[in-house]
């Protein structure tokens, strides 16, 4: 694979950050690659595990000269850092994100950047529920969608290389407006981890379910909840923040549903829950078809990293 950058520099050297330097390394698609993360602690392991070819101490020295910058830190720390770089971006250099909320990337980053910098939000929807530089891994973004967010005006050049740096660490590509990426999320991604979260919650606040009964018998739909429910809290806390009108949008809808579930058990109305999850077991049919799960048994599975989306 040719290089598509000469210079990348990664700000925050998390799981995605790291994954993507592993795969821009395997591939072999930049020239160099620089990383700054806010701890020496962060800096220290990452200069141990090689993926960085510098660590530098600043955020700005790890931007100057870089082709592409990448900001992959929690949503609550995206415009702190873009103003702390700004000023050392540049001329020409494209930069991105990888958050998992847009609209507010594209509103609050945006205005921060000198002009001749190429803007260009994006989102890999692959991750798990761990953090941290040793967490990431070069196969993370294989098969998986990567959605940019590109504003009215972006320059076609730029876009076309950020799309290829995606495609060669194997993701699938799609464009979107930002405002519809998060209302997307939301749906498939935001919301069901609060109910998760939520699910998690009560099953520890049930004092009769012990916490031995819990691990213990924990079935296939608890189970996967709480894999979910282990994801980073700063990163979530930052999701619920950021998408907050998306999220409380579906939290409605859901509401709603939950209701007419809950009538549904009370009336005895079997023909209505027997209907209803026979549309949703479609959803998961589709998922499988379009090669986003495995049919495979889900009793008893070794979890597969890279299973889970933020
Ligand atoms: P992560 O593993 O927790 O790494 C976050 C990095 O950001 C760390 O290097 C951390 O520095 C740095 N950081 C944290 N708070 C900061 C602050 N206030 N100021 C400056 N730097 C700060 O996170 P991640 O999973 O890679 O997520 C990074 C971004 O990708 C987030 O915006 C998240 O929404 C998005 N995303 C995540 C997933 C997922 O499943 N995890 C999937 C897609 C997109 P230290 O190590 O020094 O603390």
């Amino acid at each position: 694979m040719s290089r598509i950058y000469e210079r990348v520099a990664l700000i925050g050297l998390g799981l995605i950050a790291g994954s993507m330097a592993r795969a821009m390394k395997r591939h072999d698609l930049a020239g160099e690659i620089t990383g700054f993360a806010r701890s020496a602690e962060t800096r220290d392991t990452v200069r141990e595990l090689g993926f960085c070819d510098r660590v530098t101490q600043t955020a700005g020295e790890a931007v100057a000269g870089a082709d592409l910058v990448v900001l992959a830190v929690p949503m609550g720390a995206m415009e702190a850092v873009a103003r702390d770089i700004a000023p050392h971006l540049a001329e020409g250099a494209t930069l991105t994100d990888v958050g998992s909320v847009k609209a507010p990337v594209l509103r609050g980053v945006g205005p921060l950047l000198p002009a001749g910098v190429h803007f260009i939000p994006g989102h890999p929807i692959a991750g798990t529920e761990h953090s941290g530089p040793r967490a990431g891994f070069a196969e993370l973004f294989e098969n998986r969608y990567t959605l940019l967010t590109p504003p009215e005006g972006t320059d076609t050049e730029a876009l076309a290389r950020l799309r290829a740096l995606w495609e060669a660490m194997g993701a699938h590509v799609e464009e979107m407006d930002a405002e519809h990426h998060d209302l997307v999320l939301g749906v498939t991604s935001h919301a069901p981890h609060l109910i998760a979260y939520t699910m998690v919650g009560v099953a520890d606040d049930l004092s009769r379910v012990t916490d031995s009964e819990v691990i213990k018998y924990s079935a296939a739909g608890f189970r996967d909840f709480t894999r979910i429910a282990a994801s980073d809290p700063t990163m979530w806390r930052d999701v619920f923040l950021t998408n907050k009108d998306a999220t409380l949008e579906i939290l409605g809808r859901f509401t709603e549903e939950l209701f007419a579930l809950q009538r549904a058990i009370r009336t005895g109305d079997g023909d209505f829950l027997f209907d209803y999850f026979t549309r949703t077991r479609a959803i998961r049919r589709g998922i499988i078809e379009a090669g986003q799960d495995t049919a495979a048994p889900d009793f008893g599975r070794v979890p597969v990293a890279g299973d889970k989306e933020g």
